[in-house]
């Protein structure tokens, strides 16, 4: 396994932090929506199917996708914390759900979700478009999901887009599209992570330039553990048989039955420069707050009962 120590990739996707702050998002109270599936820590239990960023006429349209969320890529501040759309300079943007308009500048706007579309702010969700030409909504107006947010721009032009939760993290943008981009799999670098019995699966492969990237064996792995004392292990998932981006592994060859287990996902891309190589699952990009092992890990996890 050609890996380094999990601490280090964990301390290496986390220098962009002091990037992601905002201005004028309180801490969200306590929602009675659950908007998707992130994790056991927040037990969201639902996949909310937003409209998406650009559109033709009144339709929903899906533009390729040049670059993945999550997805290490060379030469910049990664990974990449959205996705990069595919729109000529000055492509029409819209509204992805109603909300509040809690930032309109320098190219850039955040919409906060009204997920449960109850005109209060408190669902603890929003939507960043990046690099805009043109800016047709004002800090703090409430707009609907039909509203026209404004122009892209960019050089070359694309259309940067992502979701992130009030808490700090950043949300997959797959959750939100099951359909259209790939099922949602074209969006994100680790996604469609699911279970079946002991066997863990998911889909990994990247965009540059909108051409597919794969990945070879080793560069997915499995992080496992059944306790919080425990520390994590790695295993390599393997391809499943006749795919070019589905990964799975059984971890009932190493638990026994009755194991209550944590896992977490880590893919890495060698073609990319060091710290900003992996894309991890589920992702949760802030500072440690204290060393593996510890409740309070500043990444996430997902947990199996094994049978
Ligand atoms: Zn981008």
């Amino acid at each position: 396994m050609r890996r380094r120590a999990l601490r280090t990739i964990i301390t290496g996707t986390c220098c962009f932090l002091t990037l992601l702050s905002l201005s004028g998002l309180s801490a969200a109270a306590p929602s009675s929506v659950v908007f998707c599936r992130y994790g056991p820590k927040t037990g969201m239990t639902t996949t909310f199917q937003l409209r998406t960023p650009t559109r033709n006429g009144s339709s929903d349209t899906f533009p390729d996708v040049n670059s993945k969320w999550d997805q290490p890529r060379d030469g910049g501040s990664n990974p990449h914390q959205g996705i990069d759309l595919d729109a000529p300079y000055g492509t029409d943007v819209f509204a992805v759900w109603k909300g509040w308009v809690v930032a309109a500048a320098g190219g850039q706007v955040d919409l906060y979700l009204d997920l449960d579309q109850d005109a209060i702010k408190d669902d603890s969700a929003w939507a960043t478009y990046m690099h805009l030409s043109t800016i047709y909504v004002s800090v703090d107006s409430y707009i609907d999901v039909t509203a026209r947010i404004g122009k892209s721009g960019g050089s070359p032009a694309h259309l940067h887009f992502g979701i992130r939760k009030s808490t700090g993290l950043w949300a997959p943008d797959e959750r939100y599209y099951p359909q259209g981009w790939s099922t949602g799999r074209d969006l994100d670098f680790v996604c469609a992570v699911s279970q079946s019995g002991n066997v863990i699966r998911a889909t990994a492969y990247a965009k540059d330039d909108g051409a597919t990237v794969y990945l070879q064996p080793g560069d997915v792995d499995l992080y496992h553990r059944d306790s919080t004392t425990e520390p994590w292990q790695e295993a390599d998932m393997t391809l499943v048989a006749g795919s070019q981006t589905r990964w799975e592994f059984n971890l009932g060859t190493i638990y026994t039955p009755g194991s209550s287990v944590r896992y977490m996902i880590i893919a890495e891309r060698w073609d990319v420069i060091d710290p900003y190589k992996w894309g991890i699952f589920p992702a949760k990009y802030e500072q440690p707050p204290a060393p593996d092992p510890n409740e309070s890990w500043a990444y996430d996890y997902l947990t199996v009962a094994i049978q």
